[in-house]
């Protein structure tokens, strides 16, 4: 299929809440490498109150916040709670950061005040620990070539992996989901959740692009191959962690 003729549609879910250390980076990084790929990408910001229409979306990006951001948009997503476990059943992609991770569990637990409502699009759950995971990571990913991923961690959330949904990767230096079971995020179908801040994706090319991969597969139902990029610089970033001793 001639690439200049295919699109994704991105929603970019609660922006002005959730998009500490400079989440937003994650979907710029997507927008750059399907246009320089010559494929056509819609960002939408969804804010409070905003509809989802999932009929829409490919791709769903929700970053890392704090507690108090949580709040707010944990008790706005359970407006979509229902759409958006449709959107993963239908296969849509999901990329979720830390604090946007942790919603799209079952609940975050934190320290004080109640318990925040997450979406269950992954089977498991966050409770606040006594310590900060604060530092660079670098894990194994069993599913992409090379398995490397690395960023920057820095949350007090442990959270715990249950049944179906997998880790994204396991650590070889830093926390990761709790510093305790040496898993790192999680996966189920085609949502995928890190703890890896950055932005994540500028410095994991190679799982940027298989995540576009996915959300032209959902819309177009076929694989498609996407041309290869100069990633000199992302590689270069990448491989500094990579090589830093810790
Ligand atoms: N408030 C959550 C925690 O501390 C998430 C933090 C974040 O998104 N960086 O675990």
């Amino acid at each position: 299929m001639d690439s200049k003729n295919l699109t994704i549609n991105i929603a970019h879910l609660y922006p002005k809440l959730l998009n500490i250390y400079g989440d937003w980076g994650n979907v710029l990084t997507v927008k750059k490498r399907c246009e320089w790929r010559n494929i056509d990408v819609n960002i939408d910001s969804i804010n409070i109150g905003d509809a989802i229409d999932i009929k829409k979306y490919d791709f769903y990006f929700i970053g890392g916040g704090q507690d108090q951001q949580q709040i707010a948009v944990s008790k706005e997503l359970q407006k979509h709670k229902a759409s958006l476990q449709d959107a993963r059943d239908e296969n849509a992609v999901f990329l979720a950061i830390c604090g946007g991770y942790q919603l799209l569990g079952h609940y975050y637990l934190p320290h004080e005040g109640d318990r925040l409502e997450g979406i269950s699009l992954l089977d498991a759950y966050t409770i606040a620990g006594d310590k900060r995971f604060i530092g660079n990571v670098t894990a194994e990913c069993s599913f992409i070539d090379p398995s490397s991923l690395v960023g920057f961690e820095n949350h007090s959330g442990l959270t715990y992996l249950q049944n179906d949904t997998e880790p994204l990767a396991y650590v070889k230096t830093g926390s990761g989901n709790n510093g305790a079971d040496k898993t790192e995020g999680a996966t189920y179908k085609n949502v995928f959740g890190t703890y890896l801040h950055g932005s994540f994706l500028p410095k994991n090319p190679h799982f940027a692009d298989y995540l576009i991969s996915l959300a032209l597969h959902k819309r177009y139902k076929e694989k498609i191959e996407l041309s290869l990029l100069d990633d000199t610089f992302e590689n270069k970033a990448h491989e500094a962690l990579i090589n830093k001793k810790y």
